[in-house]
């Protein structure tokens, strides 16, 4: 890391985060002094980067009949949802409970896509009441069950059936979704048959189809051999009878964690729309569920050095934000920047794997990093906006960290952090 000058941003692709002489800042947000008032580990995400990598996505649209569904499980705060509902957004839900927020965070319900492949008759009824705009299907099974439930409430359900284009997205394999032989969508060979099913069902309507080949995807390849899949399909649907008013290209654009250079979403759909136009469906309604290029690189996780620990074959840097709190470098091996918030020239550096309190060998947010600190310093981990607060766990009995959305000059506390009595409330003690 270079020495702070007036301010230089440290994450390609998040402009929002930059250090200046007195240190790292979000927006016009010292992150220093917001950790001091709210304690650590602190979430802290900008409004103004999640409404840039929305802008991204409307200017690649501009001009067509497209709707963006976020896909929510990315980061599922409330603060953050309504940031999205205010601009516009519908939401990608894959439980009853992600409806509750869209709902409480004021999201339109109509705008609203139902995915997962374990939906339940409670979670129909209650979608089917509400009056979401579609359920993406991911099984015969499933369309047998949904019919049922919303003939018993007099209602027609909406329904798009995720299709398997059996893809290579050339990413993480549990985060890589549509291949053969893993639990999403139903086979490519199969969906003609499955659509005429779907199109016999009484309780149904069909709407659309759905793909999603996986998430933190860097190239357009994966995405361009999809849509000539899908699109293959959707002649064969459509032959047979049966009308398809959208597609829905899912998400999984990836964003820069370590050098990674994913397409930007409006370079990637530049490309993919001149793919569409030419193959005549250009003027379909298009549908994506982008999560992770919303969100990720909006926030940092702020925490504090507990201990340094120099051992024989390792130094270990102790900090008080663990993997109930970032689980992602436990799940998937995956990497975050760690970083100073306020750059210490005097301090000499040294290799550290950065680790949590957790008592576990997997609890560890980096490897080999060379920093600068001493224990009382306070370090941001980057690109923690996505699949890190909305994947965290009282594990330990640790309460959740508070949550801060950041805009302009101005901090809200979204969420307060969780007391040990929090993380207890509804157990019940034997008589
Ligand atoms: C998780 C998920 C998404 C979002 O994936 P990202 O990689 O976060 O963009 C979209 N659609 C479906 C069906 C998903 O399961």
């Amino acid at each position: 890391m270079s020495s702070p000058t007036t301010s230089s941003s440290i994450l390609p692709g998040a402009p929002q985060l930059a250090y200046r002489p007195d240190g790292l800042y979000l927006e016009e947000v010292n992150l220093d002094a917001l950790a001091r008032k709210h304690g650590t580990p602190l979430f802290v995400y900008s409004k103004a980067a999640m409404l840039a990598a929305l802008a991204a996505y409307q200017q690649g649209f501009a001009g067509r009949n497209a709707q963006i569904c976020y896909a929510m499980k990315a980061n599922s705060s409330l603060g953050v949802l309504q940031v999205f509902a205010r601009a516009g957004c519908g939401f990608d839900i894959v439980s009853g409970g992600e409806l509750e927020r869209v709902l409480a965070a004021g999201g339109e319900v109509g705008k609203v896509i139902f995915s997962g492949v374990g939906k339940t008759r409670a979670e129909m009824k209650q979608a089917l009441a509400a009056g979401i705009g579609c359920f993406n299907v991911e099984s015969e099974a499933e369309l047998a069950v949904l019919s049922e439930v919303a003939l018993s409430m007099s209602k027609i359900a909406p329904v798009s059936i995720r299709v398997n284009p059996n893809v290579d997205p050339k990413t993480h394999p549990y985060i890589s979704t549509g291949l053969k032989g893993n639990k999403f969508g139903v086979a490519h060979e199969d969906a003609l048959r499955i659509y005429k099913y779907a199109a016999s069902l009484e309780g149904l309507k069909v709407v659309g189809i759905d793909c999603h080949i996986g998430s933190q995807i860097t190239e357009a390849t994966p995405y361009l051999d999809a849509m000539d899949r899908v699109l293959d399909l959707v002649a064969g649907i459509e032959a047979s009878g049966i009308a398809i008013e959208h597609i829905d290209f899912g998400g999984g654009l990836g964003i820069n964690y370590n050098e990674d250079a994913p397409p930007t979403a409006d370079a990637l759909w530049r490309e993919l729309l001149a793919k569409l136009d030419a193959r005549g469906y250009g003027g379909r309604k298009l549908m994506v569920e982008p999560g992770r290029s919303l969100v990720g690189n909006a926030g940092v996780c702020l925490t504090e050095v507990l201990y340094l620990k120099p051992g024989e074959q390792k130094n270990f840097c102790v900090i008080d934000a663990a993997m109930n709190d970032l689980p992602r470098p436990a799940m998937y091996q995956a990497f975050h920047a760690i970083v100073p918030v306020v750059q210490q020239r005097a301090t000499s550096s040294a290799v550290y794997d950065v680790v949590g309190p957790v008592c576990e060998s997997g609890d560890w947010i980096g490897r080999d990093r060379t920093l600068a600190v001493a224990a009382g310093d306070r370090l941001a981990v980057l690109s923690a906006g996505a699949y890190c607060m909305s994947m965290a766990s009282n594990y330990n009995t640790r309460g959740r960290a508070a949550e801060i959305l950041v805009d302009g000059t101005q901090a809200h506390l979204i969420r307060a952090r969780e007391t040990a009595a929090d993380t207890f409330r509804g157990e019940k003690l034997l008589p």
